[in-house]
């Protein structure tokens, strides 16, 4: 059996493989699927593990359902990144008007829609609306203003760190009502975390990170932040649940109001990341 290596400064993650099923040099970045012996499905670019079947949900539930549930009408939602369409996927399940799915690599999607499945048929859904463009651009172009935009984008390269910067977080602001982005392991990926929260910091009045568990991520501990609006009453997030009827594996509203509750050092480096110029 061979095995896939991540490493991510002094630490490495290695799952056990049993086959390559795509290898493929896009025009932005190297794509791999393989099937693995424990964790299904796994999606890799630029050697960067994305997504595994296995864990997913941990990720994409508490990504989108964390911003969805803090709005009490979410109908018109754009998704940045996420060609893999699990986002989008799970963004469905709150029945909106229209979802705007805008990532920059057409290859991704159809790739993952050949390969991995994990949209569960969300990308050809009628609500669905694909634009293959850089995110900045779009953001920077469109007329259309959003309920909620959520930035489901790669690890640093030349074309996610397009999407991290304080002029594409100021566009944001002026264009949704509640917004999210995945923000890296702020334990294996510190310098990342602390650059993120200060672009942020330059761009909403109000921001809070949130924290959840990916097995197949770097360190497992991984990083969210929610900006302009979070609703946090528990009773208003269990009422919401239940009305939507959303099902899923790991979000729920308690872990809604818990997943804010950092541990001392991450509250500590979040604090300092704040006070940074
Ligand atoms: N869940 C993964 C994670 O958090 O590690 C990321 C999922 S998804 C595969 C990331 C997507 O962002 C990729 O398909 C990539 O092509 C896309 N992407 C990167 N930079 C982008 C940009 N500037 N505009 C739009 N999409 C972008």
């Amino acid at each position: 059996m061979e095995w896939f290596i991540e490493k991510y400064n002094g630490l490495a993650l290695m799952i056990q493989i049993k086959k390559r099923l795509v290898k493929k040099e896009s025009k932005f970045q190297k794509i791999e699927i393989y099937n693995t012996t424990d964790f299904g499905k796994m999606l890799v670019l630029d050697g960067k593990i994305q997504l595994t079947e296995r864990d997913e949900a941990f990720y994409h539930e508490m990504l989108v359902h964390v911003p969805m549930f803090s709005h009490k009408n979410p109908k018109k939602i754009l998704v940045i990144g996420g060609g893999d369409g699990a986002s989008v996927r799970e963004v469905i399940k709150h029945n909106p008007d229209e979802i705007f799915l805008v990532e920059i690599d057409r290859d991704v999607i159809e790739l993952s829609k050949k390969y991995l499945k994990v949209d569960k048929g969300a990308l050809d859904d009628k609500r669905t609306k694909i634009i293959i463009e850089d995110g900045y651009n779009f953001l920077k172009e469109t007329k259309e203003k959003f309920d909620v935009i959520i930035v489901d984008g790669t690890d640093p390269n030349r074309y996610s760190e397009r999407i991290i910067k304080h002029e594409f977080y100021r566009i944001c602001n002026k264009k949704c009502e509640i917004f999210a982005t995945q923000s890296q392991s702020p334990f294996q990926q510190k310098d990342y975390f602390i650059s993120m929260i200060k672009e942020i910091k330059k761009s909403f009045d109000f921001f809070k990170p949130y924290i959840g568990f990916v097995p197949s991520y770097p360190s497992g501990l991984w990083s969210y932040i929610i900006a302009k609006y979070v609703e946090l009453d528990l009773e208003v997030l269990k009422k919401r649940f239940n009305e939507r009827d959303v099902k899923t594996c790991y979000y729920k509203p308690e872990l809604h109001v818990a997943c804010f509750e950092l541990p001392r050092w991450l509250e500590e480096l979040s604090k300092s990341s704040y006070q940074l110029r």
